[in-house]
């Protein structure tokens, strides 16, 4: 069995994981490489920070104080069975499983659909930007695989926007939005864009970044869309 890298380990959070107290680990491993990126030092997969088992062993002695454990990246699913196999272990313990993905790998999210409980799916931006945001190709089309597919389990799903300005208008975020309900999304997520490094040429101002948070209209319109909407403003 292939070891698991892992790049990172949030302890305790009460948001990665709506409704359960979780903790959340960051695996090596991306095939995107997103404009706006805060964890570039995950894209590769190499050697990670922390030794698997003594993590392992830190999440069993988490029973009964942590109810989830949130698998995220980088791409969690860049890491297949290594991931898998950890993510069936953590699960026999009795912690429910959560998943953040891209959806680069919707054959891999069919292999984990007895696994994992809940997935927050990225869905960042129109397929006509999408390959400028992430430098790749399929990128959308994959994402949107995995969407159909992940909707059609009926497991919990929250879909999930960040508003970089560069790369998507409030026009689009309502697009996006659309896209979303049409396919059967209930729960559904936009988040505050936060600049950890913009070329000079490309920079954003603050009032580019909040106007997706202080249009009423817009915000109207998306919200009949879906059963829930968050809105993190911060
Ligand atoms: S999908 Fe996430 S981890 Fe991967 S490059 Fe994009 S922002 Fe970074």
């Amino acid at each position: 069995m292939k070891e698991l890298q892992i790049g990172g380990l949030v302890s305790f959070t009460t948001i990665d994981y709506p409704g359960k107290l979780a903790a959340v680990l960051f695996l090596k491993g991306c095939p995107l490489n997103c404009e706006y990126c805060s964890n570039s030092h995950l894209i590769a997969v190499e050697q990670g920070e922390y030794d698997p088992e003594k993590v392992f062993n830190w999440i069993a002695a988490r029973k009964g104080k942590l109810e989830g454990i949130v698998f995220s990246g980088g791409e969690a699913l860049m890491q297949a069975d290594a991931t898998i196999d950890y993510m069936k272990r953590v699960r026999e313990l009795g912690f429910s499983i959560g998943l953040h993905t891209n959806g680069f790998y919707p054959d891999l999210l069919k292999k984990v659909v007895d696994i994992v409980d809940w997935v927050g799916l990225d869905f960042k931006a129109t397929k006509e930007h999408y390959k400028d945001l992430t430098k790749i190709d399929i990128a959308y089309d994959r994402m949107i695989e995995s969407l159909k597919f992940w909707v059609s389990t009926g497991h919990g799903l929250e879909v999930r926007t960040t508003c970089d300005p560069r790369f998507v208008s409030k026009e689009d975020l309502l697009e996006i939005a659309k896209i979303a309900s049409d396919l059967g999304v209930k729960n559904f997520a936009v988040q505050k864009y936060t600049p950890y490094h913009e070329e000079e040429a490309r920079q954003t101002t603050p009032a580019q970044r909040e106007q997706f948070f202080n249009d009423d209209e817009l915000k109207q319109k998306i919200e009949s869309l879906f059963e829930s909407v968050v809105w993190r403003n911060n």
